[in-house]
């Protein structure tokens, strides 16, 4: 009878109780989404850039090259550029930097596009895509809804660029810094700019972006060395074939030998295609593991880092003061 009777509340709190319980729990964690918050509204008139008011944009995939409206071509550049389930102050963010790396590229034109000023590659300028062509990339239902965010942070950010002492920032930006990002001199090489400091970022872990693997043969690895240096020679059994010597300040692999070579962790990221110069190498049987954190160069704004903040209450103000040292943000 007893036992019937422990039968029966255990029945009960599984029935009623536990569900009752995990309800109560999500409730409390339950956040606003962009459609349930009041949306301010915002005029999509063209703001007047005057000398900048259009640009010559050149479709990397077809070569040709097409003038459109500054604010007109940032849509295309945010929606590119940055998923649109961010969050708004993210992307908010994210389109003031991509105006800023624009005005910054008209005013330093090295006419290595042709009679265009700025591509659509990612991989030399910014991403860009056409409204069609996002829409039909997004699921149906979200569609209209993803625009409108675009559209928000493009249109209420109007006129809004990034500047140090008065002059327009080349202002990059990346995925996900790892937690740190990097100086330019570290990726680059040359000079380093005021305004580009290394900066901690929490929340960067918590994305998909954030840690990834490249595993290769003996036979892989150095068929790949051996594409960029002939000479190339490393003996397996030696104890530090591979020895990072030096770490950058922000965390990344600034020199490693490699067998009879010394490299940066940049060229070794660009041979090996990481993710990023932030990782560990490990012999594993006859395999060679990476262990990469992040994802991109890691100088000026994380994109990851950007929405991890906005989650945490910063408006895109703070978002760019934080990756940008000494800037303001001013109307032009
Ligand atoms: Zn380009």
């Amino acid at each position: 009878m007893r036992k019937f009777f422990l039968y029966i509340v255990t029945i009960v709190c599984l029935i009623f109780i536990i569900p009752f319980l995990l309800t109560a729990k999500f409730k409390e964690i339950e956040t606003i989404t962009y459609e349930e918050m009041e949306q301010p509204e915002f005029d999509k008139e063209p703001y007047n850039y005057g000398e900048y008011k259009q640009i010559k944009v050149v479709n990397s995939v077809d070569n040709i090259t097409t003038e459109m409206n500054l604010d007109e071509y940032l849509l295309g550049v945010v929606s590119a550029e940055m998923p649109a389930d961010y969050e708004i102050e993210a992307l908010k963010a994210q389109a003031v930097v991509a105006r800023t790396y624009t005005l910054y590229t008209i005013t330093h034109n090295n006419d290595k596009h042709g009679e265009g000023v700025i591509c659509t590659s990612s991989s030399c300028c910014q991403a860009w895509i056409s409204k069609e062509e996002r829409m039909e990339k997004w699921e149906e239902d979200e569609r209209n809804n993803n625009w409108k965010k675009i559209e928000e942070a493009v249109y209420s950010t109007k006129g809004e660029v990034i500047e140090y002492e008065g002059q327009v920032i080349d202002a990059f930006f990346h995925a996900n810094s790892g937690g740190k990002t990097e100086i330019p001199v570290n990726v680059w090489g040359g000079t380093n700019y005021p305004y580009l400091q290394t900066v901690e970022t929490a929340g960067e872990e918590g994305y998909s972006q954030y840690s990834s693997e490249v595993e290769l043969s003996k036979k892989e690895f150095e068929g790949l060395m051996k594409e960029k240096y002939k000479d190339f020679e490393i003996d397996w059994n030696e104890k530090n074939a591979i020895s990072i010597s030096e770490y950058t300040d922000g965390g990344r692999v600034k020199l490693i030998k490699i067998g009879n070579k010394n490299l940066s962790g940049v060229e070794v990221r660009s041979i090996f295609s990481l993710k990023s110069a932030n990782f560990i190498c490990k012999l594993e049987g006859d395999n060679i593991k990476f262990s990469v954190i992040g994802y991109g160069h890691g100088v000026g704004l994380s994109q990851t880092g950007a929405d991890s903040m906005a989650k945490n209450g910063s408006n895109y103000k703070d978002i760019i003061l934080h990756f940008y040292a000494n800037v303001q943000i001013v109307s032009i």
